[in-house]
């Protein structure tokens, strides 16, 4: 196979291998693999970068299942799907792109079936869907079982489905390849992007005619997260890099039941399948939060609830700091097919039997529901001449790391495995209009990569006093106590002094090894880099927002203002002075089609 790569005569002092392509997709996870796909079936020559093996992203991770109105368990209508998710959203989503998701959510799942993602089955055959929190028939007034599912492993099962059709469709794979930096130009259009290739040290460019970013969320931004070590945004912070801006950042969805200390997840699929949440007197008490949903409320009302629960002092164990997921009254051999991994999970990382003792958990960071803007079609929005709707050129986002916004305040669960393929395969689609295969590229300037090496070239002669360990703690405990589930002006202007001064102090950091070679002191602080820029949009984005809308929940501002606020924010960095700058850009308040009117704001009770 082609390679498209000589060595490049640049100014830099570090030898660069360049690569050639029409699309570059940075990321293998759900998103970046099935934009892969799209791209190599419609003629383009696509590469995908990554810093993990493709079948280790994230998205490997992922449990519960997919969420489509295929109807095979109980009635189903996109219709209802839409409502829920723009409900789910607490009406920050744009009604647009959630039209788009929800539409073509069914041929989404289908079509991973028929590429051979082994779902589980009901008797008849057809595949298995089961509730999820905040999914319901009728526009709120029954239960869905709209999340399809393979057991609980959904994600494994896909990702690895995904990775098969894009070796079969001749993608190029630069695996373990950790891409650094955009090249844009003049014009402000992506050209490219810079890349070290992680087991040799040597440093690649990449020349496309499109960028597809699909690097996933900054979860460890915080202390407490199931999301793996990896997923530290660097796509998100490219973008800031870029001069560009990120939006809705204040979003981060807290997952309820996360096993206490470890963090990791334990699926919603568990309360799907009958799972119930209890306090230290032994009370259902999500009964008196959400009297219909219950235990299935939206993710947001029950993490909430558990806080409150805990706080007042009816939490479970020795220092009442949790709760207890129960699932010992439910069917073994039920557990043993439906949950398998899960109960694997609770053995492992907490010592319990699933069949005859409770689960310790506690609200844990699962989700960013802020990142890159996109229109629907995968387009990287900026407010160019303020317009809101411009699009930057040869750019792309996907999946957790964009924000299209179909999640708006708040994700519902089964929600984002299903914007991985329903916007990678418009990304695709997208790419088959704007890009001509082989189309001839102008030459990058000599010093396109410059920026970026110098950026490298800082971190890895980097000698001061401070490890980078010490930093990324100090940065994930200030989010985590300052910019979590509940938010106060006073406890958030504290958080934005301590962030700050977490980067400013970064400017002592030291790293020892010098060489560029499998250097994951050098990776890893590349990665803290990226995450504390994100870190501080986050804290500034949260404490400029006065309203509480889906999971920005602001105890002195308890109401959602929909007057001032149903908007989103955008978010700019000047990375050297630190300076943030906030905008805001309406909420697409219409449909795409006539078959579903634009849904208007209610009180958002479960
Ligand atoms: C434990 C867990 C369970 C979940 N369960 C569900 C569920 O059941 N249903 C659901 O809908 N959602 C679920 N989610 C959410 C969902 O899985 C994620 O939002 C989604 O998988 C993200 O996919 P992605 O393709 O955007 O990114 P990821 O899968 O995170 O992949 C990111 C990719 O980017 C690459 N990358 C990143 N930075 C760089 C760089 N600098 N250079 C090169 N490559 C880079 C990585 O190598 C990786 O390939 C779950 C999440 C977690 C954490």
């Amino acid at each position: 196979m082609a390679t498209h790569s000589s060595p490049a005569a640049t100014g830099s002092a570090y030898p660069i291998t360049d690569h050639t392509f029409d699309v570059v997709v940075v990321g293998a996870g759900g998103a970046g693999l099935r934009a892969t796909v799209g791209c190599s079936q419609a003629g383009l020559r696509t590469a995908c970068v990554t810093k993990v093996f493709p079948t280790r992203s994230h998205t490997v991770a992922a449990q519960g299942g997919i969420s489509a109105s295929l109807g095979n368990m109980g009635e189903d209508k996109w219709q209802w799907h839409m409502y829920d998710t723009v409900k789910g959203s607490d009406w920050l989503g744009d009604q647009d792109a959630i039209e788009y998701l929800v539409r073509n959510a069914p041929a989404a799942v289908y079509e991973l079936e028929h590429w051979g993602v082994p779902f589980s089955r009901t008797e008849e055959g057809k595949i298995y869907q089961r509730p999820f929190g905040g999914m319901t028939t009728h526009f709120g007034k029954g239960t869905a079982q709209r999340t399809c599912a393979a057991a609980d492993r959904t994600g494994h099962a896909m990702l690895h489905t995904l990775y098969g059709q894009a070796v079969k469709n001749s993608t190029e794979f630069f695996i373990e390849y950790f891409a650094i930096d955009l090249i844009m130009d003049e014009e402000g259009r992506c050209r490219g992007v810079v890349a070290l290739k992680l087991d040799d040290g040597t440093i690649h460019r990449f020349r496309s005619q499109l960028v597809i970013l699909a690097t996933g969320g900054y979860g460890r931004a915080y202390f407490s997260a199931t999301s793996a070590h990896t997923c530290t945004g660097d796509g998100n912070a490219m973008i800031l890099r870029a001069g560009l801006p990120l939006q809705d950042m204040e979003f981060v969805q807290f997952h309820p039941t996360g096993i206490y200390g470890a963090g990791c997840l334990i699926t919603e699929g568990a309360r799907g399948e009958g799972g119930y949440l209890t306090n230290s007197e032994g009370e259902r008490f999500m009964e008196r939060y959400a009297p219909s949903a219950k235990d299935l409320a939206s993710r947001d009302v029950v993490s909430r609830s558990m806080t409150i629960e805990i706080r007042e002092g009816r939490g479970v164990g020795k220092n009442k700091d949790h709760i207890y997921l129960h699932l010992d009254h439910l069917d073994p051999a039920i557990l043993a097919e439906r949950l398998p991994g899960i109960s694997e999970s609770a053995h492992i990382f907490a010592g319990v039997d699933v069949t005859k003792e409770p689960i310790p958990v506690l609200p844990t960071v699962h989700y960013n529901m802020g990142g890159i803007p996109t229109n629907y079609h995968g387009e990287v929005l900026t407010k160019r001449g303020g317009d809101p709707d411009s699009v930057v050129p040869g750019l792309m986002a996907l999946g957790e790391a964009a924000c299209v916004s179909v999640h708006g305040a708040n994700r519902l669960g089964s929600n984002s495995l299903i914007d991985l393929v329903v916007f990678g395969r418009a990304a695709g689609l997208r790419a088959a209009e704007i890009v001509r295969a082989g189309e001839k590229q102008p030459e990058l300037p000599k010093d396109s990569a410059d920026l970026a090496l110098s950026r490298l070239d800082r971190f890895r002669h980097a000698s001061g006093g401070t490890p980078t360990a010490h930093l990324r703690l100090d940065m994930q405990r200030t989010m985590q106590s300052n910019c979590a589930v509940f938010r106060t002006g006073e406890v958030l202007a504290e958080g934005v002094k301590l962030i700050h001064d977490v980067w400013t102090s970064a400017a002592d950091v030291r790293v020892t090894d010098r060489s560029l070679i499998w250097n994951s002191d050098l990776v890893e602080t590349l990665e803290f880099d990226n995450l504390i820029t994100q870190a501080v949009v986050t804290m500034e984005s949260a404490a400029n927002r006065l309203e509480s809308r889906g999971a920005h929940a602001r105890e002195d501002y308890p109401d959602r203002d929909d007057q001032t606020w149903m908007k989103h924010t955008l978010s700019w960095l000047d990375t050297h002075s630190q300076k943030v700058t906030l905008d805001y850009r309406p909420v697409h308040t219409y449909t795409m089609s006539n078959e579903i009117q634009y849904i208007e704001p209610k009180a958002r009770v479960y």
